[in-house]
């Protein structure tokens, strides 16, 4: 029988593993406020809280990031998701530890086999667990703006069988009427303000600069070059390598762009 004081217990283990914020959702709010078929209870019918834990990027990344070696920051934004998918896993073991069952999620896995968005889909949306978990506001470019670290932050997600008391909602409205930074920012003009969508088709060429789509773009051209000379030089060409490292090492597959993030003004000298 988990502790009476498991909540407590649980937030200060992730704080001590390196977690930057935690925050604590009922599975059963989660199931009736989210909109989309990706609902906890498709994925574990008897999850009773969903936990949700952030990292923050760091501020050196988002600088490279917006300038033209932005390779390093590509990954290190992708180290920050495998550092929390590493605590989401630390932490679920301490849950299990204490008595109960715990399911840590992944940052970046492909699950949606209807190939959806490129099958960019997560089995739950991190980010509006964590808005639904009180740690931040869903800002006018659908990422989450948190008061500590504005955008600058990625999310992983923990579903437990435990009962733990959910955290309130955030009273915090970031973006207001005025604020339209971000919007300014994206260089592909992928932001619109009133709709608090991404205008996917915009974005993922900067956001996913060596996603699945260019990967089959490349194999494409290979396939379709008739002179065997030409097709060596593709297998041999820089950008074949480029796709096999961010195969390897991730970089670039998810979060290659910073200059949305980089422009909101919310938290942006918070460093703890
Ligand atoms: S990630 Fe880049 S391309 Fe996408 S919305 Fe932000 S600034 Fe625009
Ligand atoms: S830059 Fe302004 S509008 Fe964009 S997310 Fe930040 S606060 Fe909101």
């Amino acid at each position: 029988m988990p502790s009476p004081d498991l909540k407590k217990e649980t937030k200060a283990y992730a704080l001590q593993q390196g977690v930057d914020l935690i925050g604590f959702v009922s599975a059963e709010h989660l199931n009736e406020v989210t909109p989309t078929r990706y609902k906890p209870s498709r994925l574990w019918p008897e999850a009773k809280t969903v936990i949700s834990i952030g990292k923050r990027l760091l501020m050196g990344a988002v600088a490279v990031g917006t300038g033209e070696m932005v390779q390093n920051a590509r990954w290190v934004a992708w180290r920050t998701n495998e550092y929390l998918n590493s605590r989401a896993m630390e932490i679920a073991h301490f849950l299990e530890r204490q008595g109960a069952r715990a399911f840590p999620m992944s940052n970046g896995t492909m699950v949606d086999p209807d190939f959806t968005n490129l099958g960019i889909y997560g089995e739950l949306s991190h980010r509006h667990v964590a808005a639904e978990a009180g740690l931040g506001t869903i800002g006018v470019p659908t990422y989450i703006v948190t008061p500590q670290f504005g955008p600058r932050i990625y999310f992983n997600t923990i579903l437990t069988d435990a009962e733990l008391e959910p955290d309130p909602k955030l009273d915090f409205d970031p973006c207001g009427d005025g604020c339209n930074k971000c919007v300014k920012a994206c260089p592909n003009g992928a932001i619109s303000r009133g709709r608090k969508l991404i205008k996917k088709r915009l974005c993922i060429p900067s956001a996913m600069p060596h996603g699945v789509r260019v990967l089959q773009e490349y194999i494409r051209k290979i396939m379709e070059e008739k002179d065997p000379e030409e097709r060596i030089k593709l297998l041999e060409d820089f950008d074949f390598a480029r796709l096999h490292r961010a195969t390897v090492q991730g970089v670039g597959t998810i979060a290659g762009c910073f200059h949305c993030l980089a422009a909101c003004p919310i938290g942006r000298n918070q460093v703890t």
